[in-house]
């Protein structure tokens, strides 16, 4: 398929549907405001091997599309730890449990291409879903993939299923291409450990690279959901990361009950009205059960999920290593300790 940007974007509509139109012949990719765009796995996979066979390294960004600054950031990184840097965009069907959900997801092409190239992005993966799910939407994978441990809780106790859909795409995604830096997002905590654990027990050539969460100035976290946001929802919703901050000074300050923490986030999101909380909660940063301790001695994490006027929001927080700005690690110090 070819496409020119600003002319025929390959929108979710447009995109050749080679389910349905399995003659439609396939054509060499686009270049795209100097990004390669494939939408085909073969074609796609075809194009990291000649570049892997000249020798250069491959660094992969999955992404669902309407892409942000913490999108950004994985791009940015991605380039400058491998010579070539491939982006897929692809909202994911499976992952999704809401059909309204998935019907609201923002998709925004055109800025998105223009977005990988200015960050350093080469190429562009965008699948139509008749692609990467051949077989007719409903009918389930016979070969799904799934990591129970890491999966009932917190997001997935939410959200049944929604786990099992981001490990089967990821494995088809990184299957499509090939040995790589595989770069996600720690503001996706709890998808970043089935992730982790997917590439282990398949053995996928893939090393995977958590990067740190991007927020915005007053410290919440940037998501794709938040255009959906009112300004007084936007405004709410900075409870979140309010709540992490003060979880992460009390741990700070020698606060070691893992439930003592949880109940002061509670706490922070319970006097903001428009914020309906899922949970917070403090958990062992490798198998996300609930942690006891927060006394440094098992990495930690501060997890938090709620919604606000329906957007489901997620966030988490180091306790003992919180950012101070966007990007920048600072040491927690209790008198400091900031989201911004
Ligand atoms: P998504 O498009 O929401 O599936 O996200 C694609 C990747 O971007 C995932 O690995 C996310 O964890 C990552 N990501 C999303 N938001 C942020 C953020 N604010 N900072 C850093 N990475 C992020």
């Amino acid at each position: 398929m070819t496409t020119t940007l600003g002319q025929s974007p390959l929108t979710e509509e447009r995109r050749p549907d080679h389910r349905t139109d399995p003659a439609r012949p396939r054509v060499a990719p686009a270049a795209v405001g100097g990004v390669e765009v494939h939408d085909t796995v073969a074609g796609y996979s075809a194009a990291l091997d000649r570049i892997r066979r000249s020798g250069l390294s491959i660094g992969v960004v999955p992404t669902m599309g309407a892409l942000h600054d913490g999108h950004a950031s994985l791009i940015r990184r991605a380039a400058q730890e491998c010579d070539v840097v491939a982006v897929s965009i692809f909202v994911n069907p499976t992952q999704f449990g809401d059909p309204a959900d998935l019907a609201n997801y923002p998709r925004t092409w055109q800025s998105d291409l223009a977005a990988v190239g200015h960050a350093g992005g080469r190429l562009v993966f965008a699948p139509s879903v008749a692609e990467m799910y051949p077989d007719p939407p409903g009918d389930d994978l016979a070969a799904p993939v799934s990591v129970p441990e890491l999966s009932g809780r917190w997001e997935g106790a939410s959200r049944p299923g929604h786990f099992d859909g981001v490990a089967t795409i990821v494995v088809k995604l990184l299957a499509a291409a090939g040995p790589c830096r595989a770069y996600f997002g720690e503001k996706d905590f709890q998808q970043l450990a089935v992730v982790r654990r997917v590439v282990r027990d398949h053995s996928l050539p893939a090393e995977i690279v958590g990067c740190r969460t991007v927020r915005d100035d007053d410290g919440l976290a940037l998501s794709s959901r938040n255009v959906r946001l009112s300004p007084d929802q936007r405004r709410a919703a900075l409870a979140l990361s309010r709540a992490l901050r003060t979880g992460a000074t009390l741990v700070a300050a020698g606060e070691a009950r893992g439930p003592v923490v949880e109940a002061a986030m509670a706490r922070v999101v319970a006097a903001e009205p428009l914020v309906d909380l899922d949970y917070a909660a403090a958990v062992d940063a490798d198998d996300l059960e609930p942690a006891p301790r927060c006394d440094g001695r098992r990495p930690v994490r501060l997890i938090i999920a709620a919604t606000v006027g329906g957007v489901r929001l997620i966030d988490n927080l180091d306790p003992f290593d919180p950012p101070r700005a966007p990007g920048r690690p600072v040491r927690a110090e209790p008198a400091e300790l900031s989201l911004r």
